[in-house]
C-alpha cells in the first residue's frame, strides 16, 4: 500500500525559466532600466528563474541584479571571449562559460521554457530572431515574446506586419512574435500557449 501523500508521488515539475535577451547598453532613457527591473523582480517573486547572457553591462546587468536582489535564480551563459568585455556577473546562481556565440545561443535556448527580448541592440535582435525563426520552422515549440517597454519594439512589430502584408511571412506567423508589457502578460501567454504548426509541416 502506498502511504505517501499524493503530492509526494506526483512528478515534481521544475520551476519555469525564462530566457531573456537584453541590451549590453542601458539606452538613453531611465524608463528602460526601470521597467526591466520591475519585470525581473516580478519574475523572481513568482519563483521564475531567469537565463540571460551572463554579463554585468547594460540592461543585462539590470535584469540580473534586480532578480538576484529579489531572491531569484539567475543563470548566465557567456562566451569565454566576452567574460572581460561584458564583465561576467560574479554572483549569479550559475554561470556557464561557453566557447562561442553560437554555443551561447544554443545553451540559452535549451535552458529556457520561453523567450523574451527586452530592449536592446543588434545582439538582442539577432538572438530573438533566431529563436523566433526556429519556432516558425518547428525546431522548438516555446513562446517568443518582446517586452515592449515604452513602445520600444513598435517599429519592429510594424516591420513584421509589413513582412506579412507583402507575403514574406504568413499571416498566422506574424502573431507568433508576441508583444507583452509585463510579467503578468508573460504568465498569460504561457498559460494559453499553443505552438503553431511548423511552416513546412
Ligand atoms: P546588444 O543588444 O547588441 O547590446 O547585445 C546584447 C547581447 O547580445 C550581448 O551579450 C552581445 O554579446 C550579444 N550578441 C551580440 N551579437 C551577437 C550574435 N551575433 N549572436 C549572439 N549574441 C550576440
Amino acid at each position: 500500500m502506498n502511504t505517501r501523500p499524493a503530492e509526494a508521488s506526483a512528478p515534481r515539475r521544475s520551476p519555469m525559466r525564462v530566457t531573456v535577451y537584453a541590451g549590453s547598453a542601458h539606452g538613453n532613457s531611465p524608463t528602460f532600466a526601470r521597467q526591466v527591473e520591475d519585470f525581473a523582480r516580478e519574475l523572481a517573486r513568482a519563483e521564475v528563474g531567469i537565463v540571460y547572457g551572463g554579463g554585468k553591462v547594460g540592461l543585462m546587468g539590470v535584469v540580473a541584479n534586480a532578480a538576484l536582489d529579489e531572491g531569484g535564480r539567475v543563470t548566465g551563459v557567456i562566451p569565454r571571449s566576452l567574460v572581460d568585455a561584458e564583465i561576467a556577473h560574479p554572483s549569479l546562481s550559475a554561470l556557464h562559460v561557453v566557447d562561442s556565440m553560437s554555443e551561447r545561443k544554443e545553451v540559452m535556448a535549451s535552458l529556457g521554457d520561453c523567450f523574451v527580448a527586452l530592449p536592446g541592440g543588434l545582439g538582442t535582435l539577432e538572438e530573438v530572431f533566431e529563436v523566433w525563426s526556429c519556432l516558425i520552422l518547428g525546431h522548438h515549440q516555446k513562446p517568443v515574446m518582446v517586452l515592449n517597454v515604452d513602445g520600444y519594439w513598435e517599429i519592429l512589430l510594424s516591420l513584421v506586419g509589413h513582412m506579412a502584408d507583402t507575403g514574406f511571412i504568413r499571416p498566422q506567423e506574424r502573431l507568433t512574435l508576441i508583444p507583452i508589457s509585463g510579467a503578468e502578460d508573460l504568465f498569460d501567454v504561457v498559460a494559453s500557449w499553443r505552438p503553431p504548426p511548423p511552416r513546412w509541416g
